[in-house]
C-alpha cells in the first residue's frame, strides 16, 4: 500500500465507493462513520489554519503595497473567471434545455425557502462584531477580515510585534503538519463519505433530472478544461495537465465533501507542494477564494434558473437573462463554502426575476450531486488563481530587480 501514491489511493477509494454504493444500496450507510471521522478531522484544522496561514502570508509580504497588488490581481482573476463561468452555465442551460419535457410532480412538502441575506447584509457581515465569536463559529469571511487586520497591523508595528508574527508562523507550520497526517486517511474518508451517497440515490430520483445533472457537470468540466487550462497555460505558464494532476486530490476531496472551506487544508497543501505556489500567495489567495470565488456555484445558478424557467414554461427575456447572470456572480461571491449553500442562495436569483420559488424543491432532490460538481470546480478555480497570481508576482519582482 505504501508504494501506491496518494492520488492513486484516493482514486481507488473513490471508485470503490461508487461500485459498493451501487451494489449494496442504502445499507452501505454502515461505512458512514469512516467518512464522518475524516470530515471532522479536516474541519477541525480549518479555523486555526486559515487564521495562522493568512496572517503569516501577510506578515511575510512585509509591505502593505505588495498586499494591495496581490489582492488586486486576485480579485480581478476571480471576477474574470466567474464571468466565464456564468456564460458557460447559461449556455449549458439553454443548449441542453434540462427543464423541457420533464414529467415530475412538484414535491408536496413546502420548498426549502430559507431566507437568503441581502447584498448589503452580505457585505456588512464581512466585519466581525466579536472576533472570538467568528472563530468559534468558523465564519471564514470574518476570519479573513481578522487575519488581514492583524497581519497589516503586525507589519506596520514592526519589530515590537515580531513575537506575534513568529507565533502565527509556528502555528501555521503545525497546522500544515496536522493536515499531512490527516491526508493519510483521505482514501478511507472519501470512501466513507461517497459510498452512502451513491447507495442512497436511486435511479428513480436521478433519471428525470439527469439533464440538469449533465448540464451542471458539462458546464463544470468546460470551466476546468477550457477556462482554467487556458488561464494556467497563458497567465501562469504551467502545463494544464500538471495543474490538474497536482490539484486532483483537493478536487476529489471537494467532490466528496461538497465544502470548499472544509477542503481548504488540502487545497493549500496541494498548491504548495504540487503546484509550486509560495506560502504567501497560497495562504492569501486560497482562503479568500474558498468563500468568494465560486465558479462552479455560478454555473449551477445559471443552469438551475434556466431549468426552473423552462419547467414552469416561462420564456426568459434578455433583461431577465442579464439579471440572472449578474445575480449568479453576486450569489457565488456571497455563498459560504459549505454544503448546500448554493441551493439557499438560489432563492435570491429566482426572486430577482420573479421565477417560482417552488422550483427549489425540484432541485433540492438532487442538490447533493450538483454540489459535488460545483464544489470541486470552485476549489480547482481557487488553485488556478493561486498559480496565475504566483506567476504574475514572480514576473513583477523579476522586472523590479532587473
Ligand atoms: N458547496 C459549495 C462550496 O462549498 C457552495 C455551494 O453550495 O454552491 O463550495
Amino acid at each position: 500500500m505504501k508504494r501506491i501514491g496518494m492520488l492513486t489511493q484516493i482514486f481507488i477509494g473513490f471508485v470503490l465507493a461508487i461500485i459498493l454504493g451501487v451494489i449494496f444500496g442504502p445499507s452501505i450507510a454502515v461505512v458512514q462513520p469512516l467518512g464522518d471521522l475524516f470530515l471532522r478531522l479536516i474541519k477541525f484544522i480549518v479555523v486555526p489554519l486559515v487564521l495562522a496561514s493568512l496572517i503569516t502570508g501577510i506578515t511575510s509580504l512585509n509591505n502593505v503595497n505588495k498586499l494591495l497588488s496581490l489582492g488586486g490581481k486576485t480579485i480581478v482573476y476571480f471576477l474574470a473567471t466567474t464571468f466565464f463561468a456564468v456564460l458557460i452555465g447559461l449556455a449549458a442551460g439553454f443548449i441542453l434545455s434540462p427543464g423541457k419535457g420533464v414529467d415530475i410532480a412538484l414535491p408536496t412538502e413546502s420548498a426549502e425557502k430559507a431566507e437568503a441575506p441581502g447584498i448589503t447584509e452580505t457585505l456588512l457581515n464581512f466585519i466581525p462584531v466579536n472576533p472570538f465569536e467568528s472563530l468559534t463559529n468558523g465564519n471564514i469571511l470574518q476570519i479573513i477580515f481578522i487575519a488581514i487586520a492583524i497581519g497589516i497591523a503586525i507589519t506596520t508595528v514592526g519589530e515590537k510585534a515580531k513575537p506575534l508574527a513568529d507565533f502565527f508562523e509556528a502555528l501555521a507550520q503545525v497546522m500544515y503538519k496536522i493536515t499531512g497526517f490527516i491526508m493519510k486517511l483521505a482514501p478511507i474518508g472519501i470512501f466513507g463519505i461517497l459510498a452512502p451517497i451513491v447507495g442512497n440515490y436511486g435511479l428513480d430520483i436521478l433519471l428525470p433530472l439527469l439533464k440538469v445533472i449533465l448540464a451542471v457537470a458539462i458546464g463544470c468540466l468546460l470551466q476546468v478544461l477550457v477556462t482554467y487550462s487556458i488561464a494556467v497555460r497563458t497567465l501562469g505558464k504551467m502545463s494544464p495537465l500538471a495543474f490538474i494532476k497536482g490539484i486532483a486530490p483537493a478536487g476529489i476531496v471537494a467532490f466528496t465533501t461538497a465544502s470548499s472551506s472544509g477542503t481548504l487544508p488540502v487545497t493549500i497543501k496541494n498548491t504548495q507542494e504540487n503546484l509550486a505556489v509560495s506560502k504567501e500567495v497560497s495562504s492569501f489567495v486560497l482562503p479568500l477564494g474558498s468563500t468568494i470565488n465560486m465558479d462552479g456555484s455560478a454555473i449551477y445558478q445559471g443552469v438551475a434558473a434556466v431549468f426552473i424557467a423552462q419547467f414552469f414554461g416561462v420564456d426568459l427575456s434578455m433583461g431577465q437573462i442579464v439579471t440572472i447572470a449578474f445575480m449568479a456572480v453576486v450569489v457565488s461571491i456571497g455563498a459560504a463554502g459549505v454544503p448546500g449553500a448554493g441551493l439557499i442562495m438560489l432563492t435570491m436569483v429566482l426572486q430577482s426575476v420573479n421565477l417560482p420559488l417552488e422550483g427549489i424543491a425540484l432541485i433540492a432532490a438532487i442538490d447533493r450531486i450538483l454540489d459535488m460538481f460545483r464544489t470541486s470546480t470552485n476549489v480547482i478555480g481557487d488553485a488556478s488563481a493561486a498559480v496565475v497570481v504566483q506567476h504574475q508576482e514572480n514576473k513583477a519582482s523579476l522586472a523590479k530587480s532587473a
